[in-house]
């Protein structure tokens, strides 16, 4: 039962690949994510998407986004 929620809280967040590695970094709130995503040229934003994972709009209200700080200056956030 707790598994479950732990599951379900896990999959409404994004993070990008460096988050593992230590670095400093914030969330952002799912909407704002994606239109920063585009807001981008499409190819920053195919290469910004591909660190972060796949997140649609039907998720993104209740989705929070990690950005390290390199990631956030690219989504310009
Ligand atoms: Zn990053």
């Amino acid at each position: 039962m707790s598994n479950q929620i732990a599951v379900a809280e896990r999959s409404r967040v994004r993070e990008c690949l460096h988050k593992d590695g230590g670095t400093m970094g914030q969330f952002f709130p799912g909407e704002r994510y994606i239109r920063a995503l585009q807001s981008l040229r499409g190819e920053d934003a195919l290469e910004l998407s591909r660190k972060v994972g796949p997140l649609f709009w039907s998720d993104a209200p209740h989705t929070r986004v990690w950005l390290c700080a390199d990631c956030a200056q690219e989504a310009m956030l």
